[in-house]
């Protein structure tokens, strides 16, 4: 297939792109490399733009007979879409609602997009959610999500336009041969940023509140690895290919793991005894947020390969250490 792949510089994006690669399609990645890393793109050919260039993006879908867009290109910082939210709505959902329109000038009538478990704001209950929980971001960031999955939702019944919308809830871990992994400066999140307090870049590490009704005090959350969430999408590629309806997935593995055991097996894999420090809640945060993941399980058959917290902090660790001697060494 051809396809036109936004943020394929970025971290999730570029996973895409050189599994697409692998699998033998035909890429064209559209970024403005705002945050990502022409290094990172292994497959295909980037075009750098902005996606607030309709001129550009229709040009470029006009001339590339696209079999679909996938969509990747955001931006996924909490706290700064709070300052800033319309930052977010501009990036997150005036662009792909650029988007959109284009590719329905275009023809092309199928598109894979990036959302957000943060859609979901705090949920009721034990914090496992299916798909069918009422939406109630918390944030612009979840908000500007849920905006595009709106608009998706009422395009595509207007039209014969079809799409899969992934939820992603904690995306981690790295390519099992170190080539491409996070490599965003302003990095939040709990892994990366407990990998480079191991490595030195960092004092110390917060834990985000300790008095949360959870079995330790910290929060819970479904870290899953971003080759499983790539296969996720190459499923969600097919189904649509293959003629399948709109549809929403969660994607996660349906447990989760506390910040404490997060923090405990990122020593041991590491073998560094980085400073902790607990401090109080960050605004915003759910108590507990995994994935009720039947439903991508049992209608595009996933199959997740690689459900072990180890495994996501090895590749992750490799790559990180990977990173930043490259990074210090001048070679990216
Ligand atoms: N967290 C933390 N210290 C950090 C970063 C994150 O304690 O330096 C916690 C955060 O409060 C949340 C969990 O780790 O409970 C996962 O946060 P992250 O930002 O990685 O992902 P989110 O679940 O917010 O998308």
């Amino acid at each position: 297939m051809k396809i036109l792949v936004t943020g394929g510089a970025g971290y999730i994006g570029s996973h895409m792109v050189a599994r697409l690669g692998e699998l033998g399609h035909d890429v064209v990645i559209y970024d403005n490399l705002s945050t990502g890393h022409d290094w990172a793109i292994l497959h295909g050919n980037l075009v750098v733009g902005d996606l607030a260039d309709r001129a550009l993006l229709k040009t470029v879908l006009e001339a590339g007979n696209f079999d679909a867009v996938m969509h990747f290109a955001a931006f996924i910082e909490v706290n700064e879409s709070v300052r800033d939210p319309l930052k977010y709505y501009r990036n997150n959902y005036a662009n792909a609602l650029n988007l959109i329109e284009s590719c329905r000038d275009a023809g092309v009538k199928r598109l894979i997009f990036s959302s957000t478990a943060a859609v979901y704001g705090i949920p009721d209950g034990g914090g496992k959610v299916v798909e069918g929980t009422p939406l109630s971001p918390i944030n612009p960031y979840g908000e500007s999500k849920a905006m595009v999955e709106k608009t998706l939702r009422d395009f595509s019944a207007a039209s014969d336009f079809r799409y899969v919308s992934l939820r992603y809830f904690n995306v981690a871990g790295a390519d099992e041969q170190s080539r491409i992994g996070q490599a965003y400066d302003n990095a939040t999140h709990l892994i990366t940023l407990a990998l480079r307090t191991a490595l030195g870049k960092r004092d110390e590490l917060n834990i985000f509140g300790t008095d949360y009704n959870t079995q330790d005090g910290t929060c819970i959350r479904d870290y899953i690895h971003v080759r499983d969430l790539i296969e996720a999408h190459v499923l969600a590629l097919n189904h649509l290919a293959d003629g399948g309806g709109s549809r929403i997935f969660n994607c996660g593995y349906g447990h989760g793991y506390s910040v404490r055991e997060v923090v405990a097996k990122v020593k041991k894999i590491t073998g560094v005894d980085f400073r902790v420090v607990e401090t109080g809640r960050r605004e915003g945060d759910p108590p507990a947020l995994t994935a009720d993941s039947t439903r991508i399980r049992e209608e595009l058959g996933w199959k997740p390969a690689h459900d072990d917290l180890g495994f996501i902090i090895k590749t992750a660790w490799k790559w990180e250490k990977l990173y930043w001697k490259k990074r210090e060494s001048g070679e990216i």
